[in-house]
């Protein structure tokens, strides 16, 4: 079969959320674009599949908070809606061999372990105000934390009881997914004023976790493909972008692409995979060489129905350390059947994924039994993801950076690179790391390209 050429204004690689935004801009803009996608479904990170009896269930990124206008503004434009997590009920931690019970935000551990957590999130609160969300790298003081690291943070942060620190340590481990070592305090810090607090980050309730998508978030992408029609190629995994003068050509298996820009919007760790000529700079490669995501595994058991609910639980549990260290009602908008999905994040994902799947899956179950009784032992279905090991994906849910990077380098996630912009979750500012950070890291780089194009036509005085 003969390579295919084609001629556009812009090429975009990737169709996650980034790259689908930016492409549907351009097109409403205006300008003829192709997506080039190297998977044979768009999404990327967020991954609705479907169970036997056709229930959409999100293996990947589900949640949006009620602030995330851009995801939202697009929700609506493609005419996709929310609905809220299920909160009501008795949320469960385990600690040691004791289920203690709670309502609300706070659970019951002692006042101390509670006060120094609250007092820790405060402190972060107030640190993270002074980062500047569009340039991190010029907070006065970003030297010092870029030199940090979280764990080392964590350990001084004043926070001393075992499970009140175990709880903690785990939330922030749930943050980036890596081993708190090998991420910067300024990343910490920076991730808190992208998305407000850090108890918004935590939160169900006016928190992260307040909204699921009915149809389950992959139908947002479905839909905006489906508007771009022929301007979307499936399993066209990009190999190579040259520019030459004004022009830049893009290959991706049968397909080679001329274009007048074009928006790379994949995984940092991804873009070393793609041959530039002219070569990316050693200072951008090395970004990208440190910008590593973590090891989480998402895993959702599949119930009749959400009985846990009749019984009073909410749903919501965590153990630190355990095969199912939080879970969460990810129970369809119909009510039925009930889904909850469990995460395991970094050191503790890579644990459990050493065990064979057997193993691994009966670990999650017997947990949940303890936790929410003898039905949660049986469940129907148990569809299970380790993002780490995707070919297209490697390591969720986004890149974190280690100590010094974002000092160094951090201008060059935005920073174009002739004619090549770059777009993706990790170049967000605001929901940074998050669906609607790609979002808008989507319309940025449309904006930012757009703004090109036109200059380039004004004519000559
Ligand atoms: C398990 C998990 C849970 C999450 N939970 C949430 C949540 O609840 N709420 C939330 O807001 N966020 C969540 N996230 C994060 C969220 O999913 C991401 O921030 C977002 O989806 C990133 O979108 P993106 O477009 O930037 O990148 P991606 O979705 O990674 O898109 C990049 C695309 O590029 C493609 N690609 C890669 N290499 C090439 C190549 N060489 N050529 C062509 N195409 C290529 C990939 O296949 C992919 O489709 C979660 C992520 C994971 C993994």
């Amino acid at each position: 079969m003969g390579v295919e050429h084609i001629d556009v204004d812009v090429a975009v690689v990737g169709g996650g959320y980034a790259g689908l935004t930016a492409a549907r801009r351009l097109q409403q803009a205006g300008k003829t674009v192709v997506v080039l996608e190297a998977r044979d479904r768009v999404g990327g990170r967020i991954w609705t599949s479907r169970l036997p009896d056709g229930t959409p269930v999100d293996r990947g990124g589900a949640w949006i908070a009620s602030c995330h206008d851009a995801i939202l503004g697009l929700m609506r434009e493609v005419g996709v809606s929310t609905y809220k997590t299920w909160v009501d009920g008795a949320h469960v931690l385990v600690d040691g061999h004791r289920n203690r019970r709670y309502t609300g935000l706070i659970p019951k551990i002692s006042p101390l372990a509670v006060v120094t957590i609250a007092l820790a999130q405060a402190r972060l609160d107030r640190m993270a105000k002074r980062v500047p969300l569009d340039e991190p790298w010029y907070a006065k003081r970003a030297a010092e934390w870029d030199a940090r690291s979280v764990a080392s943070y964590l350990e001084h942060c004043g926070i001393r009881t075992g499970i009140a620190r175990e709880l903690f340590e785990m939330a922030v481990r749930g943050l980036f997914t890596g081993d708190l070592e090998e991420v910067s305090f300024l990343h910490l810090l920076f991730l808190v004023r992208a998305h407000g607090s850090i108890g918004r980050l935590f939160s169900i309730e006016g928190g992260a976790q307040e909204n699921l998508v009915d149809g389950g978030a992959g139908s947002i992408a479905h839909r905006v493909a489906a508007e771009l029609g022929d301007a979307l190629r499936l399993s066209a995994p990009v190999r190579a972008v040259g520019q030459r003068h004004d022009r830049v050509s893009v290959e991706a298996g049968g397909v080679t692409v001329s274009a007048r820009r074009v928006v790379v919007t994949v995984p940092p760790a991804l873009v070393l995979e793609i041959a530039f000529d002219p070569p990316l700079r050693d200072d951008r490669m090395t970004l990208y060489r440190n910008a590593v995501a973590g090891s989480e595994t998402k895993t959702l058991l599949v119930y009749d129905e959400p009985f846990w609910r009749a019984e009073g639980f909410s749903g919501q549990t965590s153990e630190p350390g355990s095969a199912a260290e939080v879970t969460i009602d990810a129970t369809p908008a119909s009510g039925t059947p009930g889904v909850l999905a469990s995460f395991t994040f970094g050191r503790v994902a890579r644990h459990f994924d050493a065990l064979d799947p057997k193993a691994r899956r009966d670990a999650v179950v017997d947990a949940l039994r303890r936790r929410l009784g003898p039905r949660a032992g049986s469940p129907a279905d148990v569809v299970e993801t380790p993002w780490w090991t995707e070919e297209w994906t490697r390591g969720c849910s986004f890149a974190h950076l280690p100590p010094g990077a974002l000092t160094r380098s951090g201008p060059l996630l935005r920073e174009p690179f002739g004619l090549v912009h770059w777009a993706g979750t990790e170049t967000a500012t605001t929901s940074h790391g998050a669906i609607d950070g790609a979002v808008r890291s989507g319309e940025r780089a449309a904006a930012e390209i757009l703004d090109h194009l036109e200059q380039a036509v004004v004519p000559r005085q």
